[in-house]
């Protein structure tokens, strides 16, 4: 069934049960797989257990939450698929202070169920393929003094300043964006970013900034002069990402005001995944984030440490 706002999903989802017949459709929709040994041979619904399998091959029972991010929680599934469409229909994302505030739970608990939907955003961008066709490709920075950021951006000889994490990310001209954390704006840096990301042979735009300088050898690189005050030269411009880098920084400032930097990666694959869904309908959105999860038990500590 279609469904388009927070509304509209608590109507399909009344009850537990039909976010577990959700959940298990969407995982087992083509034949239900044992989550323990992996058979399909000889699977039966425990009577007495609603909701609970075994299988005849291993004798273990599992459920849907086996071997998922809603392993080991007893956070209703209801409670995950509300905290899902909150995070995947906010534009800007959702803090764990107003996730807490809306599920009626702690904070830690709220923070985890972030972290792991957010694992799932990124293995869900990690199967996407690499960008598509012409690619504009750019860095930014998050955190520092937003007054000085154009200037630093732009003048400065080794680009960013201290107190700042530098964000590396491409847009492909179909609408595709992707970014990563990267330690400085350097040729090493950026050169494996796009070498990574961008396809072979295709057209990649930047600005005049020499960290893109001897990629020509690889793509057909296309410069957009900024510092000159030409932003557009030819078809080469690096306008398309900074769409991108505004969204990115309304959520930060706006919502998170800091990321920890050895989990920004997760909250960037989580930008980048609303924004490569934005034509969606709210419910296909959730959809693609749930399915997802289905791979990606993460432990408490595993978040914390990882
Ligand atoms: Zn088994």
């Amino acid at each position: 069934m279609k469904y388009n706002s927070l509304v509209q999903m608590l109507a399909v989802f009344p009850d537990e049960q039909s976010c577990i017949d959700h959940l298990e459709n969407l995982r087992w929709g083509a034949g239900i797989v044992c989550a323990c040994c992996g058979s399909t041979r000889k699977i039966y619904k425990r009577k007495s257990k609603p909701g609970v399998y075994r299988c005849a091959d291993c004798k273990k029972d599992f459920s849907i939450r086996k071997g998922t991010i809603y392993e080991e929680s007893r956070i209703p599934l209801r409670q995950w698929l509300i905290a899902a469409w909150l995070m995947t229909n906010h534009r800007k994302g959702i803090s764990s202070h107003h996730l807490a505030r809306e599920l009626g739970v702690t904070q830690k608990t709220a923070w985890f169920i972030l972290a792991r939907l957010r694992k799932a955003a990124e293995q869900a961008g990690e199967g996407s393929g690499p960008l598509d066709g012409p690619t504009e490709a750019d860095e930014t920075y998050l955190g520092g003094k937003e007054e000085n950021k154009r200037a630093n951006k732009r003048l400065s000889a080794g680009r960013g300043a201290v107190g700042e994490d530098m964000v590396v990310g491409a847009r492909s001209r179909s609408g595709k964006a992707l970014a990563q954390r990267g330690v400085s704006a350097s040729k090493k840096t950026l050169g494996k970013f796009i070498r990574r990301h961008a396809p072979e042979g295709s057209t990649l735009y930047t600005d005049d900034h020499k960290g893109y300088t001897g990629l020509g050898a690889e793509c057909r690189h296309e410069v957009a002069v900024h510092s000159v005050g030409e932003y557009v030269r030819g078809k080469a411009r690096a306008n398309g990402i900074e769409s991108f880098w505004a969204m990115l920084k309304r959520g930060y400032y706006g919502v998170f005001h800091h990321f920890t930097w050895k989990r920004l990666d997760r909250y960037l694959a989580e930008f980048s995944f609303r924004w490569n869904l934005l034509g969606l309908e709210g419910g296909e959105r959730l959809d693609a984030l749930l399915v997802h999860g289905f791979n990606s038990r993460l432990t408490y500590r595993g978040l914390v440490d990882g």
